[in-house]
């Protein structure tokens, strides 16, 4: 088992690396978010023990790239912030768990153990297409892990073609979606919106296309499509 440690406190971080050692477990310790991120770019972790106050920022940040970059790994919050609402904090931001210190070795170490022992956390509420994402619950759209923000017809367009990337979604089932039956709107109130949609992904940074399919719909494409 592989464990990231993120935490400044050089002696902390000894005695974690230390104690989980003698429990068969390897621990890389960073003491930055940039290390952090590098060295989640690289290795496979099975959990993360995460450190808030750090010297370039706070944890919570890491933890939310973390999340919508689709990462499931466990992660455990180690900080001296104790009050509730930073708990909650820790916790929306995708935290398994949350232990503040002072705290002794051996609850840290069953914490751990108990977050390496839970199912994978299932992620099937998401969309993604290329470097963009789309959360079913929140329809909160990212992309590469930044969030963007859409308007709400947009968004709704938007979602339709995230369903079933690469394949044609008819422009009837789009506008009945998005502008309902009965609503009065011009017959090219969809490819307004579709045009803008196109100018917001493209100014975001996304790499997907919303190709038209003259006269029948629309299909989004992938980047290597
Ligand atoms: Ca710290």
């Amino acid at each position: 088992m592989r464990l990231l440690l993120v935490e400044d406190n050089e002696r902390l971080a000894g005695l974690v690396v230390e104690a989980f050692g003698r429990e068969n477990f390897v621990v890389d310790p960073v003491g930055s978010l940039d290390d952090a991120t590098a060295a989640q770019a690289v290795a496979k972790f099975d959990a993360i023990i995460l450190d808030l106050g750090l010297p370039d920022g706070d944890g919570l940040s890491f933890l939310r790239h973390l999340r919508q970059s689709v990462s499931a790994v466990p992660v455990l919050i180690l900080t001296a912030r104790e009050r509730l609402e930073d708990r909650l904090a820790g916790l929306n931001a995708g935290a398994d768990d949350y232990l503040t210190k002072p705290f002794a070795m051996a609850e840290l170490i069953a914490r751990v153990r108990a977050l390496l022992r839970r199912p994978p956390l299932l992620l099937s509420n998401r969309y993604v297409c290329g470097n963009l994402g789309m959360d079913e619950t929140t329809q909160e759209v990212d992309v590469g892990g930044i969030r963007v923000d859409l308007p709400r017809r947009e968004r709704a367009v938007l979602r339709l073609l995230l369903r079933q990337p690469g394949r044609l979604v008819p422009r009837s089932s789009i506008d009945n979606a998005v502008f309902g039956f009965d609503s009065e709107v011009g017959a090219n109130a969809l490819e307004v919106y579709v045009h803008r949609l196109r100018k917001r992904l493209q100014q975001a940074g996304a790499d997907v296309t919303i190709r038209t399919e003259k006269g029948m719909g629309y299909t989004l494409v992938k980047p290597d499509a």
